[in-house]
């Protein structure tokens, strides 16, 4: 049963400052001389994110066992990836960490930068939205599941996959028109069949599996960590109480994770990036050529003439289902002077200004956040050119003012 909890099991241990040093400096060598590094994580990794996780003294589970309301949490779209989060994300960037499996669906791997093809998320991801007939993915920035589904039980397409639950979002598939449904896996139903298989391949090849934040008592997903172990490679278990594999465990450490992520990358000299919020917009112009047909009688010099003209529009947009709103308080687009006025601001969405006229120069965008913040972009502008538009990123909050690289002897 899910929500039962033997007390026993969710004991919390701390080893002593000075035993781990000495299993921080193991590991730093052990992560140093691996090939192929898998790391699994469970709830345990994102407590610091303001999520509770299932077994913990708070966790959702165990305060459910003990006739307990669980506390209101902090929406998973507020939350941003821990320190721990962070340092995967840097070792993957750097060609250490080979592969992500993971029990969380708080989507923070994702959005902490780890990449699609790296990381089986086991129990889905409340961001993902996917497309049954297509296979298309939709990676959004707010929970894919907000409202309560009126389909729930009746919705025939779902019900021949899975057991008692329609996932259908009442989005529809950019691609094939088809319904969208969400990526969650609920308690009976099957875990996606690709997501376990390269689960189960990685874990094999694996010469160490560091587990994180995981009780590893949830079946099948705590059969990877085993996987290594029957292939000869070593498992590093990180997590404060214990876990039903601590017997095979070639290093044991019981300390918060963000701590030994933090302890670890010191040893190994590599700093961890800062995470920014940010969001992915899009800054283009479209074109289009115009018929200015409508000559008057008295210009006889043009009237046989066809005249055209050209139509463009520049335009600041996010991503296809984000709302920019929250964030953005006005966008100025800083046109050629000859137009007049040269500074269009728009307050709300669409953030476009269309025009008439020719030439190719370049539109300076100014956008400004609700919070005070101004981002500056460039669009050169060639009004003929059809849709063209780059991809940028809109920082919500400003970075660090330099990146401080801890852990070395440089000055
Ligand atoms: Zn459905
Ligand atoms: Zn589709």
């Amino acid at each position: 049963m899910a929500n039962t909890v033997d007390l026993d099991e969710i004991e919390e241990f701390e080893d002593k400052p000075a035993d781990l040093e000495v299993k921080i400096k193991k590991l730093a060598n052990m992560v140093r001389d691996c090939k192929h590094l898998v790391v699994f994580t469970g709830a345990g990794i994102s407590t610091s994110a303001s999520i509770p996780d299932y077994r913990g003294p708070n966790g959702v589970w165990t305060l459910k066992a003990q006739g307990k309301k669980p506390k209101a949490r902090t929406s998973f779209d507020d939350a941003i990836p821990t320190p721990c989060h962070m340092t995967l994300k840097e070792l993957q960037d750097r060609n250490i960490l080979k592969y992500v499996v993971s029990q969380n669906v708080d989507g923070l791997h994702r959005r902490s930068g780890i990449r699609k093809e790296c990381i089986s998320e086991l129990h889905g991801n409340c961001y993902l939205e996917v497309c049954w007939s297509c296979s298309y993915e939709q990676l959004r920035h707010k929970e894919v599941r907000m409202k309560p589904n009126p389909f729930n039980g009746r919705c025939k397409p779902c019900l021949k996959r899975v057991p008692h639950f329609c996932h259908c979002t009442l989005d529809k598939c950019v691609k094939c028109k088809t319904p969208m449904r969400d990526s969650i896996i609920h308690f009976g139903e099957n875990l996606p069949e690709k997501a376990l298989a390269l689960a189960y391949e990685n874990g094999r090849e694996a010469d160490i599996m560091i587990v994180l934040g995981s009780s590893l008592r949830v079946s099948p997903a705590n059969d990877v960590p085993e996987e290594t172990v029957g292939k000869g490679g070593k498992l590093v278990i990180v997590n404060l109480q214990k876990t039903p594999l601590d017997g095979s465990a070639a290093l044991r450490i019981f300390a918060r994770t963000d701590l030994v992520c933090q302890m670890l990358m010191k040893e190994l000299a590599i700093p961890i990036p800062q995470f920014i919020p940010h969001r992915i917009i899009y800054i283009g112009n479209t074109h289009e050529e115009i018929s200015t047909g409508k000559q008057s009688a008295v210009d006889s010099e043009s009237a046989t003439e066809k005249k055209s003209s050209h139509k463009w529009t520049v335009y600041l947009r996010g991503e296809p289902g984000t709302d920019l709103t929250p964030f953005i308080g006005a966008v100025s687009f800083h046109l050629h002077t000859t137009f007049k006025p040269d500074v269009i601001t728009l307050y709300k969405p669409p953030y476009e200004v269309t025009k008439v006229g020719w030439g190719i120069f370049n539109v300076n965008l100014v956008v400004e956040l609700n919070n005070g913040m101004i981002s500056e972009y460039n669009h050169m502008l060639d009004f003929n050119q059809e849709n063209v538009s780059t991809k940028e990123t809109l920082f919500l909050q400003q970075g660090p003012p330099e990146m401080i690289e801890e852990g070395t002897d440089q000055l």
